[in-house]
């Protein structure tokens, strides 16, 4: 067998239509046609269906997108921000670029994001926090109505971490239209990429040329070159924009692949101890990752699965890490609602499964045949 991936790019050519036009017309460097193309083609993707419109910024990362988003919250040194505990560490590193302070929120079980009960209780014990940082994991909406409630009474901003769930929708909408100040990746190993890059989405208008004025230096209008704030080098290149025009157009295709893989796992495994990463019935995920999570009374260890797959050329990767649990994280304080910690559950017992676009039916069953076979003795 090939060796086969967690999420690999899958390009299309037309992206090299848009690429070639740069060249072209020798407009390689940052901002250009394709920057502006790119991010109004979002901000109609991200619209459709209904009439608010959101203003987009491209940038050179997802992680730089998020930086953006903590600053227009307004997040300052000592300040405490409300956080995603399961996720990648860059969901929550930006808060500390500002000398902001994370609090980790626990998860809940029905779509492994943010527990609200463990939000509510974050905000009891730190009253004054007025910043809630949110990811969709594996492209799964969280419970978007309860923390936007908790958020409101509370007079918090909210930032939402959709870098893996472009396309994922929650009561129709799409995820990264909810929060104040929003991000989306586009990193290779992403939904669509553009080889690196991210967006900056929100509803606010002035919000996003603030962001545009720190993404490209903080270069105040003068014939010379004149700063009043520090500045930043994000901007997106025009070539690398290409490749998201091109990608933007396989987005859909690349949704129903991912499903379409979700859903063989799901067949696959009905006899088996074993559940995918679960969703809410008003929500349509984009399934970036399909995941497993092995019943608490089978004594197969997902890391059984993970070394038996890279055995035979196929990756798999545990659960991200809780935040709290990471060295870097130590002295950070961690809010759950539960007896015991949900996401510490869910990491001991789950797995990241292939879910490449590439993966051909006759490799998935290949690889359902492999997990299937670390569960019979
Ligand atoms: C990929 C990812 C990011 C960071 O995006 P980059 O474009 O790699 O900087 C942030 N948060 C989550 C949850 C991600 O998966």
């Amino acid at each position: 067998m090939n060796k086969i991936l967690l999420s690999s790019p899958t390009m299309h050519g037309e992206e090299m239509k848009f690429v070639q036009e740069a060249f072209d017309r020798n407009w390689i460097a940052p901002l250009g046609f394709n920057c502006d193309g790119f991010e109004s083609e979002m901000s109609d993707y991200l619209g459709r269906g209904i009439s608010e419109h959101f203003y987009t910024l491209a940038l050179c990362s997802g992680t730089s997108a998020l930086h953006l988003a903590v600053k227009l919250a307004g997040v300052k040194r000592g300040d405490t921000v409300l956080c995603s505990d399961m996720t990648f560490s860059a969901t929550v590193n930006p808060v500390s670029y500002e000398g902001g302070i994370q609090v980790f929120v626990d998860s809940e079980r029905e779509t492994w994001n943010m527990d609200p009960r463990a939000l509510e209780k974050a905000f009891e014990k730190y009253p004054d926090a007025k910043v809630v940082v949110l990811a969709h994991l594996y492209g799964t909406p969280a419970k978007l109505d309860e923390i936007i409630e908790i958020c409101k009474a509370h007079n918090a901003v909210l930032i939402e971490d959709a870098a893996e769930s472009l396309s994922a929708t929650y009561r129709n909408r799409e995820t990264g239209t909810f929060g104040n100040y929003n991000a989306i990746s586009f990193n290779g190993n992403k939904i669509i990429t553009t080889s690196g890059g991210g967006m900056l989405i929100t509803a606010d208008e002035s919000a996003r040329n603030k962001a545009f004025f720190w993404a490209t230096q903080s270069r105040e209008k003068a014939p010379w070159y004149q700063h009043k704030e520090i500045g930043y080098n994000y901007r997106m290149s025009n070539v690398v924009a290409g490749i998201g025009r091109g990608q933007l157009l396989h987005l859909e295709e690349h949704r129903e692949l991912k499903e379409k893989i979700y859903f063989g796992y799901k067949r696959a495994f009905a006899g088996l101890p074993v559940t995918m990463n679960p969703y809410l019935p008003y929500t349509r995920p984009n399934f970036w990752l399909s995941c497993m999570l092995i019943d608490n009374n089978c004594d197969v260890s997902p890391m059984t699965v993970y070394e038996k797959l890279a055995s035979c050329g196929i990756e798999s990767r545990p659960i991200w890490k809780p935040m709290h649990m990471q060295p870097v994280f130590m002295h950070n304080d961690f809010i759950f609602a539960d007896e015991r910690p949900v996401d510490e559950d869910i990491f001991a017992r789950g797995l990241c499964l292939p879910s490449d676009i590439k993966m051909t039916e006759d490799e998935q069953n290949g690889v359902i045949d492999i997990i299937k076979s670390c569960f019979c003795k």
